[in-house]
């Protein structure tokens, strides 16, 4: 073991979305010399879309992220983002546009790293979090160890695991009407919305704004969705209630993206053909907790308890939480950033509380 490996950090940050970067710089502001995992670049966590920068690194506009009005963007991070990075981020060309989720993710990592955030490229795989101070193993195999952690490895959506939705990933398909539905390829166009729950509803209520129609494909032929929700659904005139049906094969080109969603009837297997421009996916997120399984208290689906409304404390005395890990609720960029900012402050308030 090399000795920055035996060095006993003052707090560990875990994840790299907005919650891991916003605690980055509070901690970092607050000469705790944060030491942050991004997360590793695997094929398997491409796959599972685990990647580091986290979600809104899938994202293409992020339009409502306060402060980031569309504009002419490019001389901006030119001057703001490391050149190793610019080659990564586009579009660099001088039409205004709102801000992408990749150039976002690369200025928040870029303001920690201004202000003293150590970064590492790795997952943490393993915590002991029974004995103190904490201990993190990671997929490169280093341990590290840390008084106080901060847990921010967020949430990723679930897919259907069609290879044709894979294909139009980007193109059509989406797991994030808020995110994605403002955009052009969606206006005044047909949209399926898949999922049966909470999410699905808001999702085609959100997208009644833009699409001409919106099929809320179910494979059920009852909402699971809050009565409230489920009233929504079903008065909307522009919402289309598609009982029974799961989706089949997701169809476009190169050219147009998505044209298309093959649905099939869950009981008799009768396929057709539902013209749309957009796919979005709603049913349900999974949390970034398997390494932390048994470690501390997580809930029945699987995200990191707060203990108390407004704190960022978990079970175990000494690790918060920040994030989509711990918000089945919200999952905004935005407010993943503001409980990064709270779990850098209760992390410095527990260190300091304790003269560590
Ligand atoms: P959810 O309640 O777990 O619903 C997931 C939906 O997706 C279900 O309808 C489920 O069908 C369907 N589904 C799951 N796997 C599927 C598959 N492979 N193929 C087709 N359909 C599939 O998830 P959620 O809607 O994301 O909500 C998560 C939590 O956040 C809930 O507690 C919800 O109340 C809350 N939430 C609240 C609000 C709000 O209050 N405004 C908004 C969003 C979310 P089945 O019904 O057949 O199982």
């Amino acid at each position: 073991m090399s000795n920055s490996e035996q060095a006993v950090e003052k707090v560990v940050i875990i994840g790299s979305g907005p919650a891991g970067w916003s605690a980055s710089i509070y901690a970092a502001r607050a000469n705790l010399d944060p030491l942050t995992f991004e997360g590793a670049a695997t094929e398997e966590n491409r796959l599972g879309g685990t990647l580091p920068l986290g979600q809104l690194s899938l994202t293409t506009e992020v339009e409502n992220y306060a402060g980031f009005p569309a504009g002419k963007l490019a001389e901006f991070l030119r001057t703001a983002i490391d050149d190793s990075y610019r080659p990564m981020l586009e579009p660099f060309d001088e039409r205004p546009h709102a801000v992408t989720g990749p150039e976002l993710m690369h200025l928040m990592r870029q303001q920690a790293k201004n202000f003293g955030t150590r970064i590492v490229t790795d997952d943490v795989v393993d915590v002991d979090f029974a004995s103190r101070p904490f201990t993190l193993r990671t997929l490169e195999g280093r341990t590290h160890r840390a008084q106080a952690v901060i847990i921010a490895t967020g949430a990723r959506a679930n897919y259907l695991g069609l290879p044709s939705e894979t294909e139009f990933k980007n193109r059509g398909v989406s797991a994030c009407a808020v995110c994605d539905g403002a955009l052009p390829r969606f206006r005044n166009q047909p949209v399926v919305v898949v999922g049966g729950g909470d999410s699905a509803v808001e999702e085609a209520t959100h997208l009644t704004k833009y699409a001409s129609v919106v099929h809320l494909v179910h494979r059920r032929g009852e909402l699971r969705a809050s009565r409230i929700m489920r009233e929504r659904a079903q008065n909307h005139a522009k919402i289309d209630l598609v009982w029974f049906h799961v989706v089949d094969e997701v169809m476009g080109n190169d050219k147009d993206g998505l044209t298309a969603v093959r649905i099939r009837h869950a009981e008799t297997g009768a396929t057709r053909e539902l013209p749309a421009r957009g796919m979005f996916v709603a049913i349900g997120h999974t949390p970034n907790t398997r390494f932390l399984e048994g470690k501390l208290d997580l809930n029945d689906k699987g995200h990191v308890v707060w203990k108390k409304a407004f704190r960022t404390a978990t079970s175990v005395d000494g690790v918060f939480a920040a994030g989509d890990v711990a918000d089945d609720r919200y999952r905004q960029a935005i407010t993943s950033a503001g409980t990064g900012c709270m779990a850098a402050l209760d992390a410095e308030r527990w260190l300091a509380e304790r003269n560590l």
